[in-house]
């Protein structure tokens, strides 16, 4: 590195990227804009600035200072976001506890994070109740309460939330500190062995969210989140900040609204009565909300969405946009704060049929700004964009975590060569689209041929008779390994193995897969696993059908 480093006058202002930026220095002051919580409780950013102080307050008189964690226990609420910045603002960490992990989980980073205070939703009581003997650093509870409590509890609480806000002040000076200290971490969703810690510092967020807004505010043709849309999430906040979407939506001064535990029938109704514009999902909830009777009764044609967390079948997106939403994929994992990269099309593109804007809108996308995204081979080396060649993708970026908490030897593996291995593996078109084809874990490898499990997933499930469909590899003598479908059927539409090849080898006859997906094996299942976050759960599918 050269020694040219800028002279700086010792009375300049030395401005660090802090959290409490975002929220005081937005691109749109909006005072009067709202925020909404379900059909309960509205209220104002002015209000919400006041909050986030009073919330402030109320930490520093229990004890919280700088260096503390404090873990939050609730759905996507206005409690929410104003934790996304009081405790950060603080200087403390916020963990962002994952709700629908087991009680032993939840246990385990509580213990892991080393959680000073924990701040709990009634409605996670008795998730409490069962491991509180065994938590080993909470100092205190702070109770978050939509009804009054119904089940008998034994712990003592600091204060209820609303209580704790009205005794406080609406005033708080927050102090400037180092950019580079830990503002958030929360825990993988993984399915093997304990879930991992990771961590963000606020310069880690406030580049994500400049980065990630300026992709979705540049994006001529379709997919703009602008000054004058509606947000709601749709992908819980205690994962990965929500994909770190309420800070851009903050920045924006944008009106929010936060629904709560996800229940279709209220998200449906929010969509509608609040006029939500701009969403984020997985492609579970996506599925289920088409599928769900009010669906069909709704203008959803105003409608942005964001898929991902897992790959988009094109006949989902083709459902969507018959409906009218625009609908997009983003990618990213929880180690990379998240989001990496984009599948917008081109204002050229939007002339393009259905069938083919869905090609593109169901890729994994573009790599957003400052994220280096690579295609590469086993040495690391690039490959073609040729839309053929297969390689894992690895990236370097501002904001991605920079090892697993007090994990050194997984870190060193995810870091491996200074690039950040996602496990992902892909293939990149000539414009720079990625599309991810699978796993590392997931590969199927038939006679010796790559099979695509996503791509093979795609195909089975444009059958009409699918409802759902996951595909894993089956052990197998002869062939090393063979693909096994587990396939949901529509209940008015009957469906037998032989359907399934047949719709199949019209691919293969036709050249568009793999010959070698015709040793398909089929499986008609009740219902396909997820994971804690709604994802196709392959590590415990494997472990129950092979
Ligand atoms: P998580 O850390 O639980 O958010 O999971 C991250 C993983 O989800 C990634 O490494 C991918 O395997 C998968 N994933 C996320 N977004 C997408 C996407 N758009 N398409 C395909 N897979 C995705």
């Amino acid at each position: 590195m050269s020694n040219n480093v800028i002279p700086r006058t010792p009375s300049a202002y030395d401005y660090q990227l802090l959290i409490k930026n975002i929220l005081y220095c937005p691109v749109v002051d909006a005072p009067d804009q709202e925020i909404v919580y379900r059909t309960s409780f509205r209220y104002t950013y002015r209000e919400l600035r006041q909050r986030i102080c009073r919330l402030a307050n109320a930490l520093t008189d229990l004890g919280v200072k700088a260096g503390d964690t404090v873990a939050v226990m609730d759905w996507d609420s206005h409690r929410y976001l104003e934790c996304f910045f009081a405790v950060p603002m603080l200087g403390a960490v916020l963990h962002t506890i994952n709700v629908r992990l087991s009680p032993e989980q939840i246990l385990y980073t509580i213990d892991h994070a080393e959680d000073d205070f924990l701040l709990v939703n009634g409605e996670f009581l008795p998730i409490l109740e069962q491991i509180r003997g065994r938590m080993d650093t909470v100092k205190g509870f702070v109770l978050l309460q939509d009804e009054p409590i119904t089940s008998p509890t034994t712990i003592q609480f600091c204060g209820e939330y609303e209580e704790l806000l009205a005794q406080s002040s609406s005033t708080f000076d927050f102090a400037d500190f180092d950019e580079n200290c830990r503002a958030t971490t929360f825990y993988t969703t993984g399915t093997t062995g304990m879930p991992k810690g990771v961590y963000f510092s606020h310069r880690q967020l406030v580049l994500h969210t400049l980065g990630t807004m300026s992709a979705l505010g540049t994006s001529a043709g379709q997919g703009r989140f602008h000054s004058q849309d509606v947000y709601m999430p749709i992908t819980p906040m205690f994962h990965v900040h929500a994909w770190g979407m309420p800070y851009i939506a903050t920045m924006l001064g944008v009106k929010q609204v936060y629904p709560g535990r996800y229940v279709p029938d209220l998200l449906l109704e929010l969509v509608e009565k609040e006029r939500v514009t701009f969403s984020h999902c997985v492609p579970t909830i996506l599925h289920m909300l088409l599928r769900h009777p009010h669906a069909q009764r709704i203008d959803l044609s105003q409608w942005k969405l964001i898929i991902g967390g897992a790959a988009m079948s094109r006949t989902l997106c083709l459902e969507a946009m018959g409906r009218g939403i625009d609908v997009f994929t983003g990618y990213g994992m929880s180690e990379t704060c998240p989001i990496l990269t984009f599948a917008h099309v081109t204002p050229e593109m939007l002339e393009l049929s259905p069938e083919e804007q869905a090609s593109v809108r169901c890729k994994t996308g573009r790599s957003i700004p400052l994220v280096d995204l690579r295609v590469v081979d086993g040495s690391l080396s690039e490959q073609p964009r040729d839309n053929v060649s297969i390689g894992e993708i690895v990236v370097r970026a501002p904001w991605l975590s920079q090892g697993y908490l007090k994990d050194h030897k997984a870190s060193e593996r995810l870091w491996e060569g200074g690039w950040l291995h996602t496990g992902d593996v892909a293939v990149r078109d000539e414009r720079g689209y990625v599309r991810i084809t699978d796993r590392t874990k997931d590969v199927i490898k038939v006679a010796g041929e790559w099979v695509s499990s996503l791509e093979l997933e795609d195909i089975i499930a444009h059958h009409p008779g699918v409802s759902e469909v996951a595909v894993i590899g089956l052990p197998d003598e002869k062939w090393g390994e063979r693909p096994l479908a587990l396939v949901v059927v529509r209940p008015d539409h009957p469906l037998t193995e032989k359907d399934i090849s047949h719709h199949i080898r019209h691919y293969t006859d036709s050249g568009l897969v793999n010959k070698q997906v015709v040793l398909l094996k089929v499986r008609f299942v009740e219902l396909i696993d997820k994971t804690s976050v709604g994802k196709i759960n392959k590590v415990m599918l494997r472990e129950k059908y092979l």
